[in-house]
């Protein structure tokens, strides 16, 4: 059974073709700069064969025809119809307070993604657009919904709720929601394998460390914390987003630097965070080696971050009352070992040891943890395509009984 996976942004449309038994990938690709007269469209079969190709795409509906040529194309022998196609996985970044799982998409479900979308107004449109772009080509294949938030959905309310007047959250539903919960559910379950113990009785908190960033606190397979909050602006600091803040310094910048709220909101999610700090670049590998250089600046970036990750990191076990282990994901977490050994550093009071020697030469997936570690250590890669394709696939299943 195969499962078409679509990640639809305002101008962009990424998706992978999976084999549900296998969890293979059979082919992956993206379409960028929709909308203009030299649109990309970038795929790759199997693992070798790469191609990039220029056209006039105008909209999504374009978009996801010229995918569906290709995954049907004889010569790229992937699929011989759109039958193959048992059903679509959408990624949809905002499920509010409505959804707490995936679900199959019909009239209800898209009009309560269309309540979202004042939640996530850069995503949710998008998303619901690729939607309904499948419903009109591919009219007799079912689309499922899986949601950026649902997972932290079993957050409590002293985690969730600011404290702001009440009425914020219940006149415009300000609470923390958390993203990235494909990722950390993902990781949480592959590390409940690897620690041979089932997942109702794990309890780890994960690193998603990329270039956006957060961290959860899973006890007992559940999401009860995540720094990411209203929105994914909250937390860590990531590549281009300042992470948490006093939120009067948004005030005083406004008003010293006259600055409009769209000036304001680009400052902090596209020129803050490690970009900001660095003054030169957003990329973890190269502040590394600005870093090895002497570049005080990217230094400083670095060690911020790992400042921060580490309060997050102890402030969560605290709140967890312990965990099984940390794990680390996404493409800081997965190949920065600088990250990793410096954020868990001085940190055996609390039971956790990291052996640097594992941490420095792992490559893939693995404990990195002393042998005498209270708490494990793993680096896990993410996959969050294959949960979407999962849950489509699961959904699937439930709806033939
Ligand atoms: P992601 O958003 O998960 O793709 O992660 C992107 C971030 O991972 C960027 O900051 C990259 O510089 C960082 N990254 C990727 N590979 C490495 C590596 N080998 N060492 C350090 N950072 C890396």
């Amino acid at each position: 059974m195969s499962i078409l996976v679509l990640n639809c942004g305002s101008s962009s449309l990424k998706y992978q073709l999976i084999n549900i038994s296998s969890g293979m990938c059979l082919t992956k690709g993206s379409v960028e700069k929709i909308g203009g007269n030299e649109a990309i469209f970038s795929y790759e079969i199997g693992k070798n064969e790469r191609f990039k190709e220029v056209y006039q795409i105008f909209d999504h509906t374009d978009a996801l025809t010229y995918v569906i040529k290709s995954i049907t194309n004889p010569d790229h022998n992937i699929l011989k119809s759109i039958d193959g196609i048992a059903a679509i996985g959408h990624r949809v970044v905002h499920g509010g307070e409505k959804f707490t799982e995936s679900v199959l998409i019909d009239d209800g479900v898209i009009s309560e993604i269309r309540e979202c979308m004042e939640l996530a107004p850069l995503h949710n449109p998008a998303n619901l657009q690729g939607i309904l772009v499948c419903m009109k080509l591919l009219p007799d294949v079912p689309n499922i919904a899986v949601f950026d938030t649902a997972f932290h959905q079993t957050m409590p309310d002293y985690a969730y709720i600011y404290a702001l007047p009440y009425v914020m959250y219940t006149r415009h539903k300000i609470r923390r929601y958390g993203f990235h919960g494909t990722s950390h559910r993902f990781v949480a379950e592959r590390a409940a394998k690897m620690l041979g113990k089932p997942l109702k009785n794990t309890s780890v908190i994960t690193c998603h460390l990329g270039n956006g960033s957060s961290i959860c606190a899973i006890k007992n397979g559940k999401s009860i914390d995540t720094s990411m909050g209203f929105t994914p602006l909250e937390g860590l600091i990531m590549g281009s987003r300042s992470g948490d803040l006093d939120p009067a310094i948004i005030l005083h910048i406004i008003s010293k630097e006259e600055l409009t709220v769209h000036e304001a909101n680009s400052m902090l999610n596209k020129h803050s965070g490690l970009l900001g700090i660095s003054g030169n670049t957003n990329d973890m590998r190269e502040l590394t080696e600005s870093m090895k250089k002497g570049d005080k600046r990217a230094q400083l970036a670095i060690s911020i971050l790992v400042y921060r990750l580490k309060k997050y990191i102890c402030g969560y076990l605290g709140a967890m009352g312990g965990a099984d282990a940390i794990i680390f994901t996404a493409g800081i977490g997965e190949n920065s070992a600088y990250v990793r050994e410096n954020s868990l550093s001085n940190l055996e009071f609390m039971g956790i040891k990291i052996d640097k020697r594992k941490n420095k030469s792992i490559t893939g997936e693995g404990f990195i943890s002393g042998n005498d570690s209270k708490i494990k250590i793993l680096v896990i890669s993410t996959n969050e395509e294959l949960v979407i394709a999962r849950d489509t696939a699961n959904m699937l299943k439930k709806r033939k009984k």
